[in-house]
């Protein structure tokens, strides 16, 4: 999948907004292309900052922007403020889009922010390449969180 250094930085600036809590919402676009970064509320906040769940009525406007345009659902993101940019238990457990990607931002690490993307496949996690493409000249490179990562 592919986002813009704007979507990324977008997805990034939701986790930091959001914090103590999860941000969350959905990626759409066409292809493998990412064209926009659609936020949710997240109506699950609880004290340990740990949950999230999309406000549904929210998520129904999105998902019908998404057909009105002829895009796709390609991702669906959150956050972890205190936790590795990995799918927890609950995450695998409530992951309903096995056509989706799971797209997870950790603020864990004091320096830079790690996004890395998954597939969650009837309780099976695997991580997938995300790249991001230059704003200017469109030309892509691995993300180098997803490189640190392997
Ligand atoms: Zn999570």
């Amino acid at each position: 999948m592919k986002l813009s250094r704007t979507q990324y930085e977008e997805m990034v600036d939701l986790a930091r907004r959001a914090l103590p809590h999860e941000a969350c919402g959905l990626l759409a676009g066409v292809g493998d292309i990412v064209r926009e970064v659609m936020p949710l509320t997240n109506v699950e906040h609880n004290p340990v900052g740990c949950g999230w769940r999309a406000d549904s009525r929210e998520q129904l406007r999105a998902f019908e922007r998404i057909d009105e345009r002829g895009w796709e659902l390609m991702a669906v993101f959150h956050s972890h403020p205190r936790s590795a940019a990995y799918p927890s238990e609950r995450d695998v457990e409530h992951a309903l889009y096995p056509d989706a990607r799971y797209v997870i931002t950790s603020l864990a690490d004091e320096g830079e922010p790690v996004v890395a993307s998954f597939r969650i496949v009837a309780g099976r996690v695997t991580q997938e390449v995300l790249t991001i493409i230059n704003d200017v000249d469109g030309s892509g490179a691995e993300h180098p969180s997803y490189l640190a990562l392997n």
